[in-house]
């Protein structure tokens, strides 16, 4: 195939299918990366959240606790007269401050919202309670008779109303234990677990909605994350089933034609097919090449009859079956170059070949295996050809001699000398040679022109 009529090669090019193909995976890996990374960042942030909201109720409870500590302190004072009560109270209420830090902790991480309201109500309710604890706190000490002074000075500020200065100290201890037990201290203890417990149900249910739409995010990324393994599985499958008929069938096909010595077929995508053309191009000139090379190596190039070589080769391959062998030589053959020149003299041997040709059978093989030397070689070696083969080469002769072949041209006339062997089974081709060979001896030896069989007698 010309170069021309490869430029006219269709298909679908692998350089576009390898581009199509980078630009996919890098935007399909690409996404993928994309969706993993915010798959785990929303993981991250949903479990930075949680920890947040945990470390919001413990604030809540610790304002819980606070309040309740106030309390205990507040009772277990009036109740033991113990001052360490006394101390652990103004320590909690002065210094730790755990309620007032909860609120800010709370402040810190939620902002101005609902729960930080409802926890500084609580905080709110647990200040006022503070009062009542304060002045009973204050009524015991007073009522225990120990020097005021020897405590905070806090509670040297409070002033006892008339009655209960002048009060007995039983009924001021009385009445001290009645403010920290009684109902109304309970109700407002209880507000303050309301407005803490309502804290932390705001924070829990922020907590579920915060879990319900992570899942629903995270569920929904997952989702993307399988649609694009899908997409990507699909398209290799695709991509595979694309190169099948385009590279791997082709080539496969490529390499039965090599192992068969035959041209390729043209299927595939362009570049398997170019190469192919191209193969095909070589494979052609090669394979022209080479049967005019075997024609030539077998082939006399002035007469166009097998030559000597190709004789010497059948003469081997017919060795141990029956042939005859005929071995022509032209009489007297220098004369005629030495009277008409060379030239004439391959004229002659040119129609001389025609001539020998022309009166044997088609599958008679004709050889010029040497100058003015020709053989034919018959397949069959039956006595019958006898006969047949005297006629033929009588008859050559007297066309011959008249200065023409069979077609009447005007050339020299000359005459042939004919040997012919029958072989046998146990000859070699050499000695079937040898004995045509010596039947054209004596031809020769004789009168020339004329033909004789080779015996044992010869
Ligand atoms: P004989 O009867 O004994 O065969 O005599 P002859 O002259 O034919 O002798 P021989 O066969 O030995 O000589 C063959 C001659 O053929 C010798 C050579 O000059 C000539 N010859 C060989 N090849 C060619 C060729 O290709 N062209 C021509 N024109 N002559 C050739
Ligand atoms: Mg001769």
């Amino acid at each position: 195939m010309a170069d021309t009529s490869r430029s006219t090669i269709k298909g679908v090019r692998l350089k576009v299918i390898s581009i199509i193909t980078a630009a996919f995976v890098a935007v399909s890996s690409l996404a993928l990366i994309y969706v993993s990374h915010v798959y785990s960042e929303t993981q991250n942030s949903f479990r930075e959240e949680e920890m947040m909201m945990a470390e919001c109720l413990q604030s809540c409870r610790d304002l819980q606790s606070a309040s309740d500590y106030l309390t205990d302190a507040a009772r277990s004072f009036v109740v033991t007269g113990s001052p360490d009560y006394v101390a652990q109270y103004v320590q909690e209420v002065e210094t730790d401050r755990r309620r007032e830090a909860a609120i800010d902790d709370i402040r810190e991480r939620l902002g101005d919202t609902e729960v930080a309201q409802t926890l500084e109500e609580a905080l709110e309710a647990s200040v006022a309670l503070q009062e009542a604890e304060y002045y009973a706190i204050r009524l015991k000490i007073e009522s225990s008779g120990v020097d005021l002074r020897s405590f905070p000075e806090v509670f040297q500020s409070i002033e006892l109303s008339e009655w209960d200065a002048n009060a007995k100290a039983d009924s001021q201890l009385a009445v001290a234990q009645k403010m920290l037990f009684s109902d109304d201290y309970h109700k407002a203890k209880d507000v303050i677990s309301g407005k803490v417990d309502k804290s932390i149900d705001l924070i829990t249910q922020s907590m579920v909605r915060n879990r319900e739409e992570n899942a629903a995010s995270l569920t929904n990324m997952h989702g993307l994350q399988y649609i694009l393994i899908v997409f990507v599985l699909v398209f290799s499958m695709a991509l595979m089933a694309l190169l099948h008929p385009l590279v791997i069938s082709p080539l496969e096909n490529a390499v039965k034609s090599i192992k068969h010595t035959q041209s390729m077929p043209l299927k595939g995508s362009y570049e398997v097919r170019y190469v192919a053309a191209s193969f095909n191009d070589l494979f052609e000139k090669v394979m022209k090449q080479s049967s005019e090379l075997k024609f030539e190596a077998e082939h006399d190039p002035l007469t166009g009859l097998y030559n000597r070589g190709a004789f010497t080769r059948l003469c081997g391959e017919l060795e141990g079956t029956g042939y005859t062998l005929i071995l022509v030589d032209v009489d007297k053959f220098k004369t005629i170059n030495d009277t008409y020149g060379h030239d004439v003299g391959d004229i002659v041997l040119k129609r001389f070949a025609h001539g020998l040709t022309d009166i044997f059978r088609e599958d008679d093989l004709v050889f010029r295996i040497g100058g003015d030397e020709f053989a034919v070689i018959l397949k069959s070696n039956e006595d019958v050809l006898r006969n047949a083969i005297s006629a033929k080469i009588s008859h050559l002769n007297s066309i011959l001699e008249r200065g023409g072949n069979r077609r009447g041209s005007n050339l020299p006339g000359f005459t042939i000398s004919v040997g012919v062997a029958f072989s046998r089974p146990e000859e070699d081709s050499d000695t079937v040679f040898k004995h045509a060979d010596s039947a054209l001896y004596e031809v020769k030896r004789g009168a020339r022109r004329g033909c004789a069989f080779y015996s044992e007698e010869v």
